[in-house]
């Protein structure tokens, strides 16, 4: 099953601009806890300083990517709502996020992986590896919340560590 790990804002309820804390540092130029506000953000769901993001101190912001996590947590997992609607979803959205995006920058280095010339077992295993992390089921709080999430990483570095020789010629 393919995923789209590009990031869709259109699609999401601005869910890095809140859920995350950010500490005052050369990436961002406020500290913010978990689940308050930006206040950078508009009642629309667009930034104030986009343009102007690097210069005023929140280069963080530029170098963040949700690998299209953002979009699949507002759209179906919690079915187009937002936490404008209800802050009790901010910190369940937040949790979300938090295991589908880790999930997706596993994807991502299996994408990476497939430009190498695997042979017939590495390509096997690498969608072995990918059915487990897109198993093709609607995402749901429930199921990220128990997702393996420790275990599957493991087995993709292993994975990843014995793709070396097609890169060192080791
Ligand atoms: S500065 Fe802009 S992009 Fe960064 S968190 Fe705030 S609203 Fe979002």
């Amino acid at each position: 099953m393919s995923v789209d790990l590009c990031p869709d804002c259109s699609k999401c309820a601005s869910l890095c601009c809140v859920v995350f804390a950010f500490d005052k540092s050369e990436s961002f130029a406020i500290d913010k806890a978990a689940g308050e506000v930006c206040p950078n953000l508009d009642d629309c769901g667009a930034c104030r300083v986009f343009a102007d993001r690097d210069r005023l101190g929140f280069r963080g912001c530029i170098t963040y990517d949700c690998h299209g996590a953002g979009q699949v947590v507002t759209q179906e997992v919690f079915n187009g709502r937002s936490w404008r609607d209800d802050a009790a979803l901010t910190e369940r959205m937040g949790a979300a996020l938090s295991v589908l995006r880790q999930i997706h920058e596993q994807l991502l280095l299996l994408d990476a992986a497939g430009n190498l010339p695997l042979d017939d077992d590495e390509l096997r295993h690498a969608d072995r590896l990918k059915s487990i992390l897109a198993p093709g089921t609607q995402w749901t709080e429930q199921n990220l919340a128990t997702f393996p999430l420790a275990d599957t990483r493991r087995q993709v570095e292993a994975f990843l560590t014995g793709l070396r020789r097609h890169v060192s010629g080791g």
